[in-house]
């Protein structure tokens, strides 16, 4: 049975989560467990939304005076124009994962890609400066991941997808923003990929592939990656997560590497929403909270 000893009144803050699904998430149980960590009288509760109530549901978390919010597929992009203001980084990424009550007006942040380059360094050790890094995929999670990898001095990054245009898109786009790193686009496809992978430190995973719709790991995985080309001290980090590890992770280690995947982002991010929402650090409150469920 769960442990229900919160203890609620009239002035308890209410924060939470706006996605479709969200019951799978675990950022209740993170925000929570930070919550009472730090003694703040504050909850943090799940928000159900389908996409065509999206609008009205901001409408209404606005009236009732929710103190701040995450934003969860699919809602990252069509968020925007439902808030009054954006972070830099918000305004550059194009998405949302967070969002902070400031007077009157919701302003809209991203902690994913704080959180991923966060993840990089307490999981990996690694810092992107100077480094060579190929990105797989240039959906939502790729565009926080170039982001912050660009923002933290990295030297190049190559970004592959399957829709190659896409990645041309995205490289053309964060090229202007950030040219001190040199950004280049690929089709996910193991011979273009050769050589790319091969000068890679790092290697980072924002695609899906693998995974069914529920998350569960499915048959079919990563053979668009060039493995006898990629050598045993390239890290890899994917941002995807799933209990006892994801089919890439496993692949990679079977191949001899260091990898990683995407639970120490999804911790960090929460810990980055947190700080923004109370200006505190919940400490390792929000890790125990996994580690226990794990
Ligand atoms: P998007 O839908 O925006 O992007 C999906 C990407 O995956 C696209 O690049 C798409 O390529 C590619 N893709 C999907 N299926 C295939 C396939 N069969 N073969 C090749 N490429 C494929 O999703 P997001 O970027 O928002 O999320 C991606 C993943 O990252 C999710 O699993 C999500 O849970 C995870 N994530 C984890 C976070 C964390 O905190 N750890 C934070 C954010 C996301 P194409 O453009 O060609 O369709």
């Amino acid at each position: 049975m769960k442990n229900l000893s919160v203890n609620l009144s009239g002035k308890t803050r209410i924060f939470g989560i706006v996605g479709w699904p969200v019951s799978h998430s675990l950022s209740p149980l993170m925000q929570n467990a930070a919550f009472t960590a730090m003694q703040i009288d504050a909850v943090y509760v799940p928000f159900p939304v389908r996409e065509i109530d999206l609008r009205d549901a901001v409408t209404g978390l606005r009236v009732l005076s929710i103190q701040g919010f995450n934003v969860t597929i699919p809602h990252k992009q069509n968020i925007i124009p439902c808030l009054d203001r954006l972070s830099k980084e918000a305004q550059a990424i194009g998405a949302v994962n967070t969002v902070a009550r400031e007077g009157d007006e919701l302003v809209g942040h991203n902690s994913d890609s704080s959180g991923f380059l966060r993840s990089l360094q307490y999981d990996l050790g690694f810092s992107p400066r100077g480094h060579r890094i190929v990105v797989l995929g240039a959906g939502g999670a790729a565009r926080a991941c170039v982001y912050a990898l660009c923002q933290a001095g990295a030297a190049e990054v190559v970004i592959a997808n399957r829709n190659c245009e896409r990645a041309i898109a995205l490289s053309e786009e964060f090229g202007l923003i950030c040219p001190s790193t040199k950004i280049h686009a690929f089709p996910l496809d193991n011979n273009a990929l050769k050589e790319p992978c091969y000068a890679a430190d790092l290697i980072v995973n924002t695609t899906s592939i693998g995974l069914d719709k529920m998350g569960s790991n499915a048959a079919g995985t990563f053979d668009l990656l060039p493995w006898g080309n990629i050598n045993s001290e390239t890290l890899l980090y994917d941002v995807v997560y799933s209990p006892g590890s994801t089919p890439l992770v496993k692949r990679a280690r079977a191949n001899g590497m260091v990898a990683k995947d995407g639970i120490g982002m999804l911790i960090a991010q929460g810990e980055e929403a947190f700080k923004i929402w109370t200006g505190h650090d919940p400490g390792d409150s929000m890790r125990c909270a996994v580690e226990n469920v794990a």
